[in-house]
């Protein structure tokens, strides 16, 4: 069918072939691709300002009448200067290279310009202008769209592009969206959008076209990533036999697995028994108890003859891990052994060997396992903990050194659920939203620096004396003068040789050797060291049950999720727990986020909270993963919207996951599209 939305760019109204080509570059081939190429921001240049009130630094346009015109030609450069009055002033206007200018307007002229406000000298300037005679003008003195743009292709060239595909001809976009869903949502029809998003009438309709645009967006991609997990599970994997023997590891657990927990150890070992390879993420609060559901997880790996691989992301984590599958695995005959970077030559050599003959059924390691090097006999099941602190790639990486094992992703930074659909849209996700029965929740307060030595002396001391240990954490390790931040080795003196000097105090920070962070790591478990004092190498899985007290130095200075991680080091055993966050900035959003630290102790929320506040910030970084480019949605910024369109998503696939419904039909097309950028076969 013909439409005139598929015609080449090129046949427009002042593109031609050599136009085209730079169009080209902005992914600008057809009618249609430039009318859905919408700008990246708005300027209101609505608003004018007499020359009086112009402020550095602002955009803005200005009105008034040419009291002089120069151009003169300094080294290579060609410099217009137009020099303009009204009636509170004056103001020059620079052009660089657009000598034209000088022979376009006339001394006496009324024009209206539009640039930026540079103050020079105390004299105002103004910069990259736009310039027009004082009347109404299409292009200022509206609203005008700005766009990405290219070697050769000016903002001016796509408004003057747009109107001509607009004025020119009559663009009629078929509706794709099913008439259901616009009503349901007051989406407006697509025309109306796309006209809107270039050239509004008044600003409200931008936010009309953009709600829709949005949406659909949203929408679009969730339903791409249902198809791809959808997709994903063909790939044939190991089909693990079920064991009476695993109840018998279930059953030496000095503890009941929680509901939960039971819960999603049955997802794991149902995904290991089918023969598709399992692709799962944990997300569990701290102190959930992922642990032993891994270790389960593993001894039903290593029960059908195939060897695990655990991967967490610090050394003190493997150590800690290491005891502990020791003691689980105890009076088994399962050979777990570990590998870090600070092994000797001669013992990595020799695991590296053991690990392909087969003689080890459970390795723990770092980053170390994804090394080249490193192979296995029959590697059945991958699991990395606080998966956060790996990239996919790593992840992948491991398992490329089975053939199909099943993974098993771990996190403790939970994140809102709506994010990990998308994020995480290749996994299926399992959540231990339990914790184990007798915990108290841990009673959070946040201080202010001033009251710092009243809470050492009071609440420390209170601690130590009913037999309790405490941790003190901090954002750096040695002194900063830049930064009014409290280090670790500072904070460590303060308190062994000031206000505790009865008491052991440790200190325990990234740069210290393996073997010293061991002892001292030791020397806490055992009840040597009263108070640790430590950066955030303690942030993830460290466990000591004793340990009622987390102290945090300069808490401002982390994220809530760090915070919350912080906070799981305690209230791990069954005494009540403490949290004293010290802060020292007076910024409300400072204030805000304390309040939340204090009145929640559930990750999700935390994480909620977080995001509302602060955006993503380092809550994920600029991290890659994969995912279509987004247009006009952002998956932070907008996250009610998508939650809405998450929700519709899941409402159509459940009904018709194939689009093929005739009211799907329109949608279809559009997922097929957006996928097609990234892998070029999506199937429906
Ligand atoms: P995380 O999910 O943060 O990794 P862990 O696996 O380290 O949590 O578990 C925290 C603590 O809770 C450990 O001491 C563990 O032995 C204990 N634990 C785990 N599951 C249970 C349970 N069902 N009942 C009681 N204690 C449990
Ligand atoms: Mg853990």
């Amino acid at each position: 069918m013909y439409s005139i939305l598929t015609e080449d760019i090129q046949y427009v109204k002042g593109v031609g072939p050599k136009k085209a080509q730079k169009m080209a570059k902005l992914g600008i081939y057809t009618i249609e691709d430039a009318i859905f190429n919408f700008p990246r921001q708005f300027e209101d240049r609505s608003r004018t300002k007499k020359i009086i009130q112009l402020v550095d630094s602002e955009k803005i346009s200005v009105v008034g009448k040419i009291d002089r015109i120069s151009n003169f030609r300094p080294r290579r450069m060609d410099i217009t200067e137009i020099t303009i009055s009204d009636d509170t002033g004056t103001c020059k206007i620079v052009f660089f290279n657009k000598a034209y200018i000088k022979n376009t307007f006339r001394v006496g002229d009324r024009i209206k310009i539009f640039g930026s406000v540079k103050m020079v000298n105390d004299k105002i300037e103004m910069h990259n202008c736009e310039i027009e005679y004082d009347r109404l003008d299409k292009n200022i003195g509206v609203i005008m769209p700005v766009y990405k743009l290219t070697q050769g292709v000016t903002n001016k060239d796509i408004i003057g592009i747009i109107r001509n595909i607009f004025d020119s001809s009559d663009i009629k976009i078929k509706e794709y969206m099913p008439k259901w869903l616009r009503d349901k949502y007051a989406l407006c029809d697509i025309n109306f959008a796309v006209k809107n998003m270039h050239f509004p009438d008044v600003k409200e309709n931008v936010k009309i076209a953009l709600f829709r645009l949005i949406f659909e967006e949203l929408l679009f991609l969730q339903l791409g990533l249902f198809a791809i997990k959808a997709g994903n599970k063909i790939e044939e994997g190991i089909q693990f036999k079920s064991s009476d023997d695993l109840s018998k590891f279930e059953d030496r657990l000095p503890f009941k697995l929680t509901m939960k927990q039971s819960k999603v150890l049955d997802e794991i070992l149902e995904d290991m028994s089918s023969k598709k390879v399992m692709n799962r993420l944990i997300q569990g609060d701290v102190g959930s108890g992922k642990t032993v559901v891994a270790q389960l997880a593993l001894a039903n790996c290593v029960l059908n003859g195939y060897q695990g691989a655990y991967m967490a992301p610090t050394e003190i984590l493997v150590n800690q891990h290491y005891e502990g599958f020791i003691e689980f695995f105890y009076n088994s005959d399962v050979k777990i052994e570990m590998l870090t970077s600070s092994l000797t030559k001669k013992r990595t050599s020799e695991i590296l060997e053991k690990l392909e003959n087969g003689d080890i059924d459970i390795i723990i390691g770092t980053h170390s396992l994804i090394e080249e090097r490193v192979k296995f006999k029959k590697l059945g099941l991958v699991i990395t903990d606080e998966q956060h602190r790996f990239g996919v790639r790593q992840r992948s990486k491991l398992s490329d050194k089975g053939k199909n094992p099943d993974i098993l992703v771990m996190t403790a930074t939970p994140i809102p659920r709506t994010l990990a659909l998308i994020l995480y849209g290749d996994l299926d996700i399992s959540i231990i939203d339990e914790l184990p029965p007798g915990r108290k929740p841990i009673e959070t307060l946040a201080i202010e620096k001033s009251k710092r030595e009243w809470m050492y002396l009071n609440n420390v001391r209170g601690q130590i004396e009913k037999g309790r240990q405490v941790y003190v954490v901090c954002p750096l390790v040695e002194e900063s003068e830049v930064l009014d931040v409290s280090s670790a080795q500072e904070v460590y003196e303060e308190l062994q040789y000031d206000y505790f000097k009865d008491l052991k105090v440790g200190l325990l920070h990234g740069k210290m050797k393996s073997r010293e962070k061991e002892e001292v790591m030791n020397d806490f478990k055992e009840g040597r060291i009263n108070i640790l004092v430590a950066t955030t190498v303690i942030e993830v899985g460290v466990n000591v049950p004793n340990a009622s007290l987390m102290i945090i130095e300069n808490a401002e200075r982390f994220g809530l999720a760090q915070l919350h991680q912080l906070r799981g080091r305690v209230g791990r055993g069954s005494d009540k727990s403490y949290c004293n966050l010290i802060y020292a900035s007076k910024s409300e959003i400072c204030k805000k986020r304390m309040n939340i630290m204090e009145s929640s102790n559930d990750g999700f929320i935390i994480s909620e909270k977080d995001l509302e506040i602060r955006g993503p910030g380092d809550f994920f970084g600029t991290r890659q993963h994969g995912l279509p480019e987004l247009k006009v949605a952002n998956l932070f910024k907008h996250i009610k919207i998508l939650r809405m369109a998450q929700k519709e998503a899941r409402f159509i696939y459940a009904d018709d996951p194939t689009l093929d419904n005739m009211d799907n039909k329109g949608i279809k097309q559009k997922v097929e599209q957006m996928f097609s950028e990234i892998d070029g076969n999506i199937s429906l």
